[in-house]
């Protein structure tokens, strides 16, 4: 018998692993995996790019303008890795520096922005089967999804991984406080926003990692997901 196929949608705090433990599950359960945060990383690229942002101030009549200009796509690497495109060039890279990370909250506070992700992420899950991770996934994108998760750990922690991860990239330039800031102002940018803040969803798992493995998380959702195939 074909087995059950559902919606799996996981929100929380900005470095927290979600997207790590999403791709872990997708890819042992055969689903697909989208990573919602780098299609706002890819339209803030896009705004740097084209000049619009100046401070803390979005050019927005013109982004408006520029919205279907706007094509983001996804493609497996050779080694199999899912990569971010931002109208035919591979922007894997670029989305994940500090200049972009400092500018996205701002990028994805803007309703027109929001809906037309939204609007994109909705019709890649329509189907199911399919891991989403995000800020808003199980509140607006998908409402009814049969598993939802909010996933948190101490700003430290996820500064500190974080970091880790930036060095391992060969990020010499960032220092820890920076990281630290970047969290944190996320996270308060997101959760204060007028179109659909950052909040657990009333009916999703509330995870806090900061003292799990990534072995952990991973059994602990995967069990999650048995139990609602059954
Ligand atoms: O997940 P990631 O940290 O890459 O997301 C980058 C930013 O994109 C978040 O800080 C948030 O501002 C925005 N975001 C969002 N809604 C989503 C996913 C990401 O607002 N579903």
């Amino acid at each position: 018998m074909e087995k059950k196929r559902i919606t799996i949608a996981i929100d929380g705090h900005s470095s927290c692993g979600k997207s790590t433990m999403a791709k872990a599950l997708a890819k042992r359960i055969g689903y697909a995996y989208i990573d919602t945060g780098a299609m706002y990383r890819a339209v803030t690229l896009y705004c740097l790019e084209h000049d619009m942002i100046k401070g803390d101030e979005v050019n927005k009549p013109r982004l408006r303008r520029h919205m279907s200009k706007i094509e983001i796509t996804f493609k497996v690497n050779d080694e199999g890795k899912s990569e971010t495109w931002l109208n035919g060039k591979n922007v894997e890279q670029e989305i994940r520096g500090m200049e972009v990370s400092s500018k996205v909250s701002l990028i994805a506070a803007i309703g027109f922005v929001r809906r037309a992700m939204v609007a994109q992420q909705q019709a890649m899950g329509r189907n199911k089967g399919i891991v989403m991770d995000g800020r808003d996934i199980g509140t607006v994108v998908f409402p009814d999804a049969e598993l939802k998760v909010f996933v948190t750990a101490s700003a430290q922690v996820r500064a500190e991984r974080r970091y880790k991860e930036l060095q391992s990239k060969g990020d010499t330039t960032t220092t820890f406080d920076e990281v630290l800031a970047n969290v944190v102002e996320r996270d308060r940018i997101d959760s204060s926003r007028k179109e659909s803040p950052l909040r657990q969803a009333d009916d999703a798992l509330l995870l806090d990692n900061s003292h799990l493995s990534l072995d952990e998380q991973n059994e602990w959702l995967y069990n999650e997901y048995l139990s609602r195939i059954k």
